[in-house]
């Protein structure tokens, strides 16, 4: 446990448990043809260190910097902040992010990486959120489903901290307060 967190959510040997499963059914999919992971810095990093490990097929990894959240709420704007964007064009892609929360950012990437001539998209997430989303409605992998509140740990941050955390958990009210 740490000092800052209310309450641990999902444990690390439950989540790892989960990407065996999830690992399980991309190889299934994407054996014998090649894939592109498009990671999205900086939530998705750890995930996505113990996802790609367990898969034993042809794949490159790319990083995609991308921000839409300030604190612990979404601006709504999706900004791309690298220069130059991985070259997709012909290739099968599979967006990687933490946490499907609006689903704007999943939205946004898909729709740049298809402008780029990506010849196929597919998403995974680690988590979901239970909200109601319009256009972007779930990813094509997703670890766990979670209720509608601000989570950290496993990759996800708090304006820049508690991504080392090996669990998801939520921080206590005091920490929002200070
Ligand atoms: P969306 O575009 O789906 O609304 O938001 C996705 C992004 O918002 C995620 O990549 C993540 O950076 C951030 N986000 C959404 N919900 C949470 C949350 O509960 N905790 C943290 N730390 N980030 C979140
Ligand atoms: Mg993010
Ligand atoms: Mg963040």
């Amino acid at each position: 446990m740490h000092k800052d967190i209310d309450r641990v959510l999902i444990d690390e040997d439950i989540i790892l448990k989960r990407l065996d499963h999830i690992a399980e059914k991309i190889r299934a999919d994407f054996e014998g043809k090649p894939l592109v992971a498009i990671v999205l810095l900086k939530g998705a990093m750890v995930f996505t260190a113990d996802l790609l490990r367990r898969l034993p097929i042809h794949l490159e990894i790319e990083c995609l910097n991308v921000a839409s959240y300030k604190g612990t709420s979404s601006t709504g704007i999706v900004s791309f902040l690298d220069k130059k964007l991985p070259d997709v064009a012909n290739k099968n892609v599979l967006i990687i992010d933490d946490i499907l929360d609006t689903g704007r950012t999943l939205e946004a990437v898909a729709e740049k990486l298809s402008d780029n001539g990506a010849s196929m998209i597919k998403t995974c997430v680690l988590l979901t959120k239970d909200i109601p989303r319009e256009d972007f409605k779930e990813a094509n992998y997703s670890g766990f489903d979670i209720a509608n509140e601000f989570v950290v740990g496993y990759g996800l941050d708090y304006n820049g901290r508690y991504r080392n955390l090996p669990f998801i958990g939520v921080l206590k009210q005091s920490v929002y307060q200070d």
